[in-house]
């Protein structure tokens, strides 16, 4: 089944106009895996942030399809909580809100969009306890503020403690890998294969190939100046990795 279609999509940067995807088309079905690569700049960041209606950018054209729905439509709130998840390249901190109190809240409001009762602080902590040791995180990790004071690897681990928590149809990762040292890199890696089923979908975003050899990817997109310019299966990456961009360019 088709989880997301995204077709011709263009988007601008909100404020200075100037366009950043130039139509980018691509369907992801349940049970795949899709690994964008592409040079810096390449809109790669953009792309993801446009998908789950961040403000700097303004979509101009396209179309796109989560789950059946015009997602474009939708507030970023909503789209979060009808399974779409974004780990960000940069985790933001929320200074006061302890990380607990956070996970919970986001989890509940997920359940009530799938009907489900909200757990209460003990039941959470039943349901979030062996995801915390899947990621090998310690449990004094909930109790301090979200992402405050985190190191890189940490804040990283905890995006996909929050991916774990909220059951995402799709989970968009950008660059998940960077900044972690090998043990937390496949600490990451085994959490997202432990997650993936065949309903449910990853978009990952990664400079390197080292990623792709613990997530597989089914497919593997080269974006390039704002539209996805070649696609094919893991060995792409592996061609990428061993001569460049250069030597896949017009291959
Ligand atoms: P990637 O993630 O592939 O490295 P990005 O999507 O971050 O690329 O950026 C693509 C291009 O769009 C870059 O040239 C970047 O400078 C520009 N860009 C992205 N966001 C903004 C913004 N908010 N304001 C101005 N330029 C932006
Ligand atoms: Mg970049
Ligand atoms: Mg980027």
């Amino acid at each position: 089944n088709v989880l997301l279609e995204v077709k011709g999509l263009t988007a601008v940067v909100t404020e200075s106009r100037q366009e950043i995807l130039k139509g980018i088309d691509l369907i992801i079905h349940q049970g795949e895996v899709h690994a964008i690569m592409g040079k810096n700049g390449s809109g790669k960041s953009t792309f993801s942030k446009v998908l789950v209606g961040h403000p700097d950018y303004e979509v101009t054209g396209g179309t796109v399809i989560f789950k059946g729905e015009n997602l474009l439509d939708k507030e970023p709130e909503v789209r979060c909580h009808s399974g779409l998840f974004m780990s960000f390249q940069s985790p933001v901190e929320i200074p006061g809100v302890s990380n607990m109190d956070f996970l919970r809240m986001a989890c509940n409001a997920r359940r009530s969009t799938l009907g489900l009762t909200e757990l209460g602080p003990l039941e959470f902590y039943g349901f979030l306890s062996p995801k915390l040791a899947m990621l090998n995180m310690d449990p004094k990790f909930l109790d301090r503020n979200v992402n405050e004071g985190f190191s890189g690897g940490e804040k990283k681990r905890n995006e996909i403690l929050q991916l774990a928590v909220l059951e995402a149809d799709l989970a968009i990762l950008d660059e998940i890998d960077s900044g972690l040292d090998v043990d937390a890199l496949q600490d990451v890696a085994k959490a997202v294969n432990g997650l993936l089923t065949t309903k449910n979908a990853v978009l990952m975003i990664t400079h390197y190939q080292r990623l792709l050899d613990s997530i597989k990817p089914t497919y593997v997109h080269i974006m390039e100046n704002g539209r996805i310019v070649k696609t094919g299966n893991a060995s792409l990456a592996k061609q990428l990795e061993e001569g460049g961009y250069r030597a896949i360019a017009d291959v």
